[in-house]
């Protein structure tokens, strides 16, 4: 028996597959579910008796009707794999509240921002992206440059790129730079070569960060989020200037 205090029901209304473990899927919740970008919401699946759930960012911005996530298959995951097998039409449980404090110092008025995401780990930062250029096309928002690195093993992991590209084009104070750290596997691959925090430091300069200038946000693999910490405390950066959404512990 679900707890209807607690949980609500979604059914999935699109489905589009990257690579072979990465997919985004839209859900639609029978209630309406506030967030802010940076937030996640919690889904979960029945088995045995017990709710299964994991959280996972949200994608879409709040003005948009369904949620959207950018989720991988994790081998053997307790939820992800069962996820993996949903199509159209499939049903799931969502938390009737969202959460998360990840992104709510964002955008930092005037300063720089760097968004330094590993695969799904750019969830949070399209929806936000998305949020900034609504505002910025009504003219609500005076930008400040943001730049968004994300790394995968392969390119056809970077999920979003085709959005961020084009948002890249469109908006002179957005750039998008993918990378990638297995580019053997990837022989057609032109872009930036390495894991996405080997690129940190070339454009934490290219922006002037500097203590007390600029927003540093970082989200995904755990390993990935110490070593980019690393590197922005060599800097100069305080813990507090460095924000974090690590996907699962160290
Ligand atoms: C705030 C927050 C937001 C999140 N947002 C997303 C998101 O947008 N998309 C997404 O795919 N996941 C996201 N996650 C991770 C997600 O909640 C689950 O942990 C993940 O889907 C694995 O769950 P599982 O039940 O399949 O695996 P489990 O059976 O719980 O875990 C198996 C093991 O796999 C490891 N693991 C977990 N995730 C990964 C991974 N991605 N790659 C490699 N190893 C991993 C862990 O060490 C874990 O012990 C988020 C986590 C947090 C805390």
């Amino acid at each position: 028996m679900i707890d209807s205090e607690k949980y609500a029901s979604a059914t999935v209304t699109a489905r589009r597959d990257f690579a072979p473990d990465l997919w985004v899927i839209r859900i639609k919740p029978e209630i309406e579910l506030a967030f802010r970008p940076g937030q996640y919401v919690t889904i979960g699946l029945p088995r045995d008796g017990r709710i299964v759930e994991r959280p996972y960012s949200i994608c879409s911005a709040p003005t948009e009707p369904e949620i959207e996530l950018f989720i991988e298959r994790v081998p053997e995951g307790e939820l992800s794999k069962p996820l993996f097998e949903l199509g159209v039409g499939a049903e799931m449980v969502v938390r009737k509240r969202t959460k998360g404090l990840f992104l709510r110092d964002a955008p930092v008025e005037a300063q720089p921002h760097m968004f330094v995401a590993t695969v799904t780990g750019i969830a949070p930062f399209v929806s936000l992206l998305r949020t900034l250029a609504d505002r910025a096309r009504a003219g609500e928002w005076s930008p400040a440059p943001v730049v968004a690195l994300q790394g995968a093993s392969r390119s056809e992991e970077l999920g979003y790129a085709d959005e961020m590209t084009q948002l890249d084009a469109e908006f002179p104070w957005f750039t998008y730079v993918p990378t990638v750290s297995r580019p053997w596997d990837d022989p057609g691959w032109t872009g930036e070569l390495g894991r996405v925090e080997d690129v940190v430091r070339k454009y934490a300069d290219e922006l002037q960060m500097r203590t007390g200038y600029g927003g540093v946000f970082l989200c995904g693999h755990p390993g990935m989020i110490a070593n980019a910490r690393g590197i922005m405390k060599r800097r100069g950066f305080n813990d507090k200037e460095i924000r974090e959404e690590q996907y699962w512990p160290d």
